[in-house]
């Protein structure tokens, strides 16, 4: 679980030393892409915060990628987890041993879309291969495991990841509701997040995006 870090760090985005096993499964192009299966984490309560789609689709490639990587790497037969973007609170991400599912907190993924795939999902796999690796079969992490102890902080390096149990994300209040809407052009990645007055202005006047030149349209609503 990533938990709040009070002093914040800057370096979200660097994937600090890569071995070089990492180097040679990357230099292969042999690993998959097929994105992990989105499924709800059982019944969850309450409404959901939306996540644009291409987001989503990001942060389950992200997980698949990993799972590869780690595959790859320890020679090892982990399934892809199952994932769902219904964590409310603090925690960026949360890996369920027992479901072998791991859920993200659509708020902060929102609101730090850069960080949070830099970071989150390869975390929350590197708990899900540490438990694999070091107490195969179990369902439940052993106290022998600390959840970001050394083992895990090998798995976060070998992935090429700041082994860093926090995250300085923007806990932007998500009790007190601005409303958000995400709106997308024809690149196939970008999006971008109108507030009440300018979604409204949007029925009327129109927007363009500068790299593909075309129209902004409404997606989802965000917040
Ligand atoms: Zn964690
Ligand atoms: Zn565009």
């Amino acid at each position: 679980m990533l938990t709040r870090l009070s002093a914040p760090w800057a370096g979200c985005t660097d994937m600090g030393s890569t071995s070089t096993a990492f180097s040679a499964v990357l230099q292969s192009g042999a690993l998959p892409v097929q994105p992990a299966k989105e499924q709800p984490f059982k019944a969850s309560r309450g409404k959901l915060v939306a996540v644009p789609g291409a987001v989503r689709e990001q942060v389950l490639l992200k997980v698949a990628y990993y799972t590869a990587l780690a595959n790859a790497l320890y020679r090892i037969n982990v399934p892809v987890p199952t994932c769902s973007f219904d964590l409310r609170g603090r925690a960026s991400g949360m890996a369920h041993y027992r479901e072998h599912h791991i859920r993200f907190n659509p708020v902060l993924l929102n609101e730090n879309t850069e960080a949070f795939l830099a970071q989150t999902p390869g975390h929350e796999v590197a708990h899900l291969v540490t438990l694999f690796l070091h107490a195969p079969g179990r369902k439940r992490r052993p106290f022998s495991l600390a959840p970001h102890g050394p083992q895990w902080q090998e798995v976060m390096r070998d992935f090429g990841l700041q082994p860093r149990a926090t995250h300085n994300f923007v806990i932007d209040n998500a009790t007190i509701s601005t409303r958000l809407f995400a709106y997308r052009c024809s690149c196939p990645d970008r999006v971008f997040k109108f507030g009440p007055r300018k979604h409204a202005n949007a029925k009327r006047a129109k927007y363009f995006c500068r790299q593909c030149l075309g129209q902004l349209r409404f997606d989802v609503q965000i917040k």
